[in-house]
């Protein structure tokens, strides 16, 4: 039994079939991947695993628990955390004030926006930030606004944030898409150092096979919004089905 357990997800928009039949399990504390051509259903998926979509069929278990009918913020509390395809940070907060949203709403269940003001009085919320910024290597960047960042910086702050809520699966949706190529290898040296230190199970949509081959302990190949194979990193890159499914792409 997986951490993860997919069962028999389908999911329609109008006359379009985005997802039929996935089945897929993601062993606790692994890195698996998924892959496959635009338009194949991986966000979708994701989507469905974290409450924002409710799939028209089959099952998703976390744990043991369907997170199926759950709204999104009780299934971050179930230990599920997500990056968005494009950053979600507050560009007009410094650093330090964007992690402190999380250690906020971790503490309190919530976070209320008004009490930002009186946020620097929290020593609580403040010393867990300034912590998890020491852990994410941007202690010395807390005072910048974070709109001022790189893409790459932006990203390590926004996993950070979500570190912060200690899940214990962390989904990425294309976390390297259109970062240069420094900003690239640093995602994946954040992404092996969380691996290597954290009791974490890793799902991760990604495009760059540099960044999949790098990462993955499984990998499973999503075309037409149905899982074609599921293999070893080793075993998928000669697979004559994926490499078919890329040409097509
Ligand atoms: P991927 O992430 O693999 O590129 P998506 O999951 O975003 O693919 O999309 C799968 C298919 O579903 C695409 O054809 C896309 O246009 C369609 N789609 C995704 N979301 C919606 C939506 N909210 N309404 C209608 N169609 C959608
Ligand atoms: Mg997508």
């Amino acid at each position: 039994m997986g951490i993860l357990e997919i069962k028999n997800v389908g999911k329609r928009f109008g006359g379009l079939q985005a997802l039929s039949d996935v089945n897929l399990s993601v062993a606790e504390n692994t890195v698996h991947a998924i892959i496959g051509p635009n338009g194949a259903g991986k966000s979708t998926l994701l989507n469905c695993l974290v409450g924002k979509l409710i799939p028209d069929t089959g099952s998703v278990m976390f744990d043991g628990q369907s997170v199926l009918g759950r709204a999104p913020f009780e299934i971050n509390q179930m230990g599920i955390s997500r990056v968005f395809q494009t950053p979600e940070i507050f560009g007009d907060l410094t650093v330090l004030e964007n992690m402190m949203i999380p250690c906020f709403a971790k503490r309190d269940g919530a976070f209320e926006l008004n009490a930002l003001p009186s946020v620097n009085r929290q020593t609580d919320v403040l010393e867990r930030a300034m912590h998890m910024l020491e852990e994410m290597n941007m202690a010395d960047k807390r005072n910048m606004h974070a709109a001022a960042m790189s893409r790459g910086d932006k990203r390590r702050l926004e996993i950070g944030m979500c570190l912060s809520q200690e899940p214990r699966l962390l989904l990425l949706d294309e976390p390297t898409a259109g970062m240069a190529r420094a900003d690239t290898n640093n995602t994946i040296d954040l992404l092996k150092q969380i691996k290597a230190e954290r009791d974490i199970t890793i799902a991760i949509i990604e495009h760059d096979m540099h960044v999949v081959f790098s990462l993955a302990d499984r990998i499973t190949v999503l075309a037409q919004g149905t899982p074609l194979v599921e293999d070893s990193p080793e075993n998928i890159k000669g697979h004559p089905k994926v490499r078919e499914a890329y040409l097509g792409e």
